[in-house]
Parts: structure tokens; sequence; C-alpha cells
């Protein structure tokens, strides 16, 4: 396994920015995940890591070695496409066989190598079945092998679910996770779905127009997103204006238009001390962490939307000068009806500030 390292690369493509001046360091074992709208630049990324495009300016280093103009069968990595890309009329072992064969390895090692990794993939039975009698998810898991198969340094992964329905997606995402923690290869996974994102990676680089907008853990992406497009692109969120009113101590205070008041700490924000009073900001307000009843903000408002879902009740609240998506996990006592009035409260910890 092996480090990324990628140092000011731009690609373009005539007068279009694919990637813009990206910086970036994916650790040696990591599981680290390109995640953004269509077009934001991920695979666009992922292709000059692999070497099927060569970056217009910067370098791509595999830990020290700049491997920016070599050619894609030099790098020694595995490459698991959307649409799989396997050989229909072959069996899975001859598939998965393919770049030891090319690399001419001994037969009994081929056979050894191969074995091994059907199992891994718990695909052992199925051998001798031609690719055209699998399952889309049996394909999807013979085309990880075949990536796997000539231990590569780094395995990249373009949407890899995106052809299997809902719930072998997410049985599929767990069996990527486990091989991939069992082998500890440097992994890098492109996705538009954040809830894959969110639940098989070490980090997150979540990308808008060709720029990075934040790299963190899933935890920070969520919990401390840097600006509103990250706040809204991940998960459910409402995203509140207003203008700094007062900074004490430790607690940022804001207002909205209409002259509510908010509370929050300033250890949840992305806000630096040259935002002064009477500047703008955003806050993200995770529809989870507004509870009802009073407490820390206050708030009442006229319920619109009532959704009752098993886990939880889902409302939507018009309150002074905004609406505010609510998720009650915990209720206590009778399902609001629209056009009645609730009280809501949300803790100074749940608030999260940011500029833009
Ligand atoms: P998707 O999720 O739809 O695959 P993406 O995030 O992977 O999108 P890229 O395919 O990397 O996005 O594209 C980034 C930008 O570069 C887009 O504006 C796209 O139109 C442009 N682009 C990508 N490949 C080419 C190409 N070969 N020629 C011209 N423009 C391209």
């Amino acid at each position: 396994m092996k480090s990324v390292k990628i140092e000011n690369v731009s690609k373009k493509f005539g007068q279009i920015h694919g990637v813009k001046d990206l910086n970036l360091h994916i650790k040696a074992g990591e599981f680290f995940t390109f995640l953004g709208p269509s077009g934001c630049g991920k695979t666009t990324t992922l292709r000059m890591i692999a070497g099927f495009y060569y970056p217009t300016e910067g370098k791509i280093l595999f830990d020290d070695l700049n491997v920016t103009k070599l050619q894609p069968n030099k790098r020694n990595i595995g490459m698991v496409f959307q649409n799989y890309a396997l050989f229909p009329h072959m069996t899975v072992d001859e598939n998965i066989a393919f770049g030891l064969q090319v690399r001419k390895l001994p037969k009994a090692e081929i056979k050894q190598k191969v074995d091994r990794i059907r199992g891994l993939v718990h695909l052992s039975q199925y051998g001798k079945r031609k690719i055209n009698e699998l399952s889309g998810g049996q394909q999807q898991r013979v085309a990880l092998a075949r990536a796997l198969v000539i231990e590569p340094d780094i395995l990249l992964l373009d949407e890899p679910l995106s052809n299997l329905d809902a719930k072998l997606r997410e049985e599929t995402r767990i069996e990527i996770k486990r091989i991939q923690s069992e082998l500890g290869v440097t992994t890098i996974y492109v996705t538009h779905d954040q809830m894959e994102a969110m639940s098989m990676s070490d980090r997150i680089m979540v990308m808008e127009n060709g720029n990075i907008k934040q790299i963190g853990t899933p935890q920070e992406i969520y919990n401390r997103p840097s600006n509103r497009f990250v706040a809204d692109f991940i998960g459910e969120t409402n995203l509140i204006e207003a203008t700094i009113d007062a900074v004490n101590g430790d607690d940022i205070q804001v207002k909205t238009a209409n002259g509510l008041v908010l509370t929050g700490r300033k250890q949840q924000s992305s806000l630096t001390l040259t935002h002064m009073i009477g500047d703008k900001a955003f806050i993200s307000i995770r529809p989870e962490s507004i509870n009802q009843g009073t407490g820390e903000n206050t708030l009442t408002g006229k319920i619109t939307f009532v959704e009752f879902t098993g886990v939880s009740v889902n409302y939507i609240v018009e309150c002074i000068d905004f609406s505010l998506k609510v998720m009650i996990i915990n209720m206590n006592g009778e399902l609001k009806k629209i056009g009645e009035e609730i009280t809501l409260n949300i803790a100074q910890d749940s608030l999260y500030f940011f500029r833009e």
C-alpha cells in the first residue's frame, strides 16, 4: 500500500476546467472518497491517479515516486469501473486471472492467487461460471477480485455500486469495506452518494466545480461543515441566514432578518476573528438536533407538514422568518397535526456557523 500526493494539479479540457489546483494527501491504507455532484471533477481526478489522463499542471506522487506522466500499466493500481468492464464470454476465474496472465506469472501461482481472492469476495463456488450467468452483485465482486488479485498498491473504485439495486448496494458496501480493511489496501472511491461516502470512508473530499469544498472524516464533514455547500450536500439540514449580533466569551449571538436571536458556541464555527459584529453568517442546524419543548434557543412556529416514519416524526415548522425541518426521534406524547403550534428548542452546541 502506498500514499498518494496530489500537488497543485489542474486538468483542462480546452477551455473547460475539469479540476483546479488540487492539493491532497491520501495516507497509505486509507479508505478515501471523492464525493460531489455530477461534473464536479471526481472522475477526472481518479483518472489522473490511474494515468488515463495526464494533468495539465501539477504533480502526482505514489509515496515519493513521481507518477505524473507514468503509463497506467506501470502504476500497480487496481481499478473497478461503474460497468465492471468484465469479459462476458469468459469464466469468473479467467476474468480474475487476466491481469496475472498479462504479467506472465507461473500457472500454479495464478491458480493459488485466484482461489484465494475468489474466497475473499465470497465466490468460492463460482469459478467456472460465465460472467453472463451471474447476478449484478456477483459480477461486481468479480470485478473487485480482478482488481485485487494483482495485489495493487492502490485500489481505485469509480461508482462501483451504481448499477445495483438499493438492498444489494447496501450489502455490497459492507462487503467492500470488509475486504478493504482485511487487505489494508489504499483505496480511493468515487461516488455522488453521500450515504455510501459516510458509511465507508476514513476521510471524504467533498468537491464542487473542480474545487475542494472540504476534506475530513465523515463525522467532521457531517458535524462541522465548513460551508453551505457541504452542509447542504451531506444529509438534511436547515440553513439559516443571520447577522452576527454579539460575541460574548465563548458564545456567538446572531439575529435573523425578523429579529429572532439564536446563540451558539464559538468552537462550533468556521468563522475566524476577522468576522465582526454586523457581518453576515450562515447557520446549519440538523433536523435531528432540534427538540420539542423549551430549553436553549426556544422558538415557536406553526406545523405545515407531518410525517411519521416509525423511527421518527418529521415536521416542517414555519417560524418567524424561516421554515425548519425537524426530526423528533424520542417522541413524548401525541403526534401534532398540521396547523398546530409547536415549541422547539435547539441546544447551543447544535448550531454550526460559517461565512459562505
Ligand atoms: P459524474 O459524477 O457525472 O461522473 P464527475 O464529478 O466525475 O461527474 P468529471 O467527469 O470529472 O465529473 O468532469 C468534470 C468536468 O470536466 C465536467 O465539467 C466535465 O464536463 C468535464 N470533462 C470531463 N471529461 C472531459 C473530456 N474528456 N472532455 C471535455 N470535458 C470533460
